[in-house]
């Protein structure tokens, strides 16, 4: 068994995290490092290196905090010998996960830097269906009510937190995961609530190597029905990912799905790059987060209150 700590206590963590764990026949939860939560009946500690002096015997950690606290206890793990999960996104920066990379290879551990989207119920059937056909042009919506989604989050708004990308890179992952070559990103505006410090919408045109228009809008004022699509229209007919991936349509037939398993698949994943002594970095999503922050006309708009 696979000694595991879970780092940052917080939704994602005790929503899929732990049940996960406990699911797996490869893990074992050993051990929480969190400020102000923790397991029931699970060795507890404030923070990460607390936890590494006092558990010499984890053999891997899970980094749940937010992005802007993650590159310091992932560096802290793999100076330790710990395999590391990273959560999405895989830190505040990409120089900090290049960091990353390199540091857990000088140290013979594995770093993962997890995409749950990617193991979506679809998203595979999709890739496989897409392989190989002509790309006329990819729509992605992403909408959703923060409000519900992120309550009190106050870390999202901060610079690092990533705002409305927090969800939207989700949809990246998939994108990435769906096209075999890379996407290249045009253009991009952002909108930012006046007393924000992250964005609260944004749209973005990219384009695919063979020269497709893709389009993403993304936003979090979404009340009612919440959207997470993914339309992708090729010359042998129409794909749709819905639900964040979970279902899928081809030219308006729904089609068989394995069930819903996102994160007892990542699990399953880090124990394999355990098992062979290899890593799992890409940055794919995270590099075109970076390139509408870097190009992307920014506005402000309406202040926003949780
Ligand atoms: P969260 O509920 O705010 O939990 C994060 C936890 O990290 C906090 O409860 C806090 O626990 C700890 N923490 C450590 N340093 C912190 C700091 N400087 N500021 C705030 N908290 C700090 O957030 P979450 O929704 O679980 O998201 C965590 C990560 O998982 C994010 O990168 C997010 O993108 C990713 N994720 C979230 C979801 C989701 O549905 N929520 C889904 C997939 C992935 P203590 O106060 O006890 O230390």
């Amino acid at each position: 068994m696979i000694r595991v700590g879970i780092v940052g206590f917080g939704k994602i963590a005790r929503d899929q995290h732990v049940p996960a764990i406990a699911g797996s026949e490869k893990f074992v939860l050993a051990a929480t490092a969190s400020r102000n939560a923790h397991a029931d009946g699970i060795p507890a500690y404030p923070d990460i290196d607390t936890m590494l002096a006092k558990e010499p015997t984890l053999d891997a950690v899970a980094l749940c905090q937010p992005p802007q606290v993650r590159h310091g206890a992932a560096r802290a793990a793999l100076a330790a010998g710990k395999h590391v999960f990273l959560e999405k996104p895989p830190g505040a920066t990409l120089s900090e996960v290049v960091d990353l990379a390199r540091t857990a290879d000088a140290a013979g551990v594995t770093l993962f830097a997890s995409w749950h989207s990617r193991y979506a119920a679809g998203v595979e059937t999709a890739r496989q269906w897409i392989a190989g056909k002509e790309l006329r042009r990819i729509d992605i919506s992403w909408k959703e009510d923060v409000r519900h989604w992120h309550p009190g989050q106050a870390w999202i708004w901060q610079p690092g937190g990533l705002g409305v990308f927090d969800p939207g890179i989700n949809a990246l992952s998939i994108l990435t995961q769906l096209l075999a070559d890379p996407v290249r990103l045009e253009q991009a505006s952002l909108e930012v609530p006046a007393n924000r410090k992250a964005p609260i919408a944004a749209r973005l045109a990219m384009r695919s190597a063979s020269g497709a228009p893709i389009d993403a809008v993304f936003d979090w004022r979404q009340t009612g029905p919440q959207t997470w699509d993914i339309e992708v229209e090729t010359d042998a007919g129409l794909l749709v990912l819905s639900h964040g991936g979970n279902t899928l349509t081809i030219d308006g037939v729904a089609q068989p799905l394995p069930a819903e398993a996102e994160y007892p698949e990542l699990y399953a994943r880090f124990a394999e790059l355990i098992a062979a002594g290899k890593s799992d970095v890409d940055v794919a999503p995270f590099r075109l987060v970076a390139d509408a922050f870097l190009t992307g006309e920014t506005s402000v708009t309406d202040a926003f209150e949780d």
